[in-house]
């Protein structure tokens, strides 16, 4: 890694220096790390439990440009956990109330707005458009579609999941080759529909996406910086009964229809 270059020889303004003041002490991280973070962007998909701590921790950290990806409008039963909206905001378009926090926090960031439901005739032209992408949606319809639009887009993919009072974790860069897994080299096919519920249908703890939406906001600022272990190759479980973490190897798999020696799957038409 170069040495820091200290942040007034980078164009950081007096009010950046300060505000990045806790970033630019770190040494992974330094003037150099910060204004890399200014310049960048991150895709957010899902304005709910987890996008809400992944959002409001990018744009404090200065990620350049967030896209927010979500169609729904916040509800009441949203405000349990989904900490960037508030009462005020029920009714109102989720990325509309997210921007509107996230310009709040910090207006060095530009929120880009995606009121729509990703399919596979958009997913590719708006995951393109970033550096990473968060993927914090709730059903496995979304997550396989933006594991195989990622991998075809050439973009990294930081995805979580949870349920009740667990939670995993992982990054998925396969397009970069061995020996990065795909989310389809761990999970081959999505369950059949209602066999597994959502958080709608099985409930979650109000704090439990706090926790892993945060780590993901962590994994993400760590592949824009290039700094420390990816988790790639890795998945990270949490249960927040035992109060345990846990992390398994996973590895690419040759079979893999997206990412193996023989791919099946070589567009999006698979998708709805
Ligand atoms: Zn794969």
């Amino acid at each position: 890694m170069t040495p820091a270059t200290p942040a007034a020889a980078i164009d950081l303004t007096d009010a950046q220096i300060e505000r990045y003041a806790r970033h630019i002490m770190l040494k992974e991280v330094g003037g150099e790390g910060q204004a890399r973070l200014l310049g960048a962007s991150v895709l957010v998909v899902g304005a709910g439990g987890l996008g809400a701590p992944l959002l409001l921790y990018l744009a404090a950290a200065g990620v350049g440009r967030i896209g927010v990806v979500d169609h729904d409008v916040v509800d009441l039963s949203n405000l349990q956990r989904q900490v960037i909206h508030d009462t005020g905001t029920v009714g109102m378009p989720k990325v509309d109330s997210a921007a509107a926090r996230l310009k709040a926090i910090n207006p060095d960031v530009r929120v880009e707005a995606h009121a729509v439901k990703l399919n596979r005739a958009n997913v590719l032209d708006i995951v393109s458009g970033y550096d990473v992408v968060a993927d914090g949606t709730d059903n496995f319809a979304a997550r396989f579609l933006l594991n195989d639009a990622c991998f075809f887009a050439g973009r990294t993919l930081v995805s979580a999941a949870m349920l009740r009072f667990d939670a995993q974790l992982s990054v998925f860069k396969a397009h970069l080759g061995e020996p990065h897994p795909c989310y389809r080299c761990v999970f081959r096919e999505p369950p059949p529909l209602g066999l597994i519920p959502s958080c709608s249908e099985g409930g979650v703890l109000g704090a439990l996406p706090g926790t892993i939406g945060s780590m993901q906001a962590i994994e993400v600022l760590k592949e824009l910086l290039g700094i420390g272990d990816s988790l790639s190759g890795r998945l990270l479980l949490y249960s927040a009964l035992e109060t345990s973490f846990r992390t398994v190897k996973i590895r690419r798999d040759p079979t893999c229809p997206l990412c193996g020696a023989h791919p099946t799957y070589r567009d999006l038409s698979h998708h709805a």
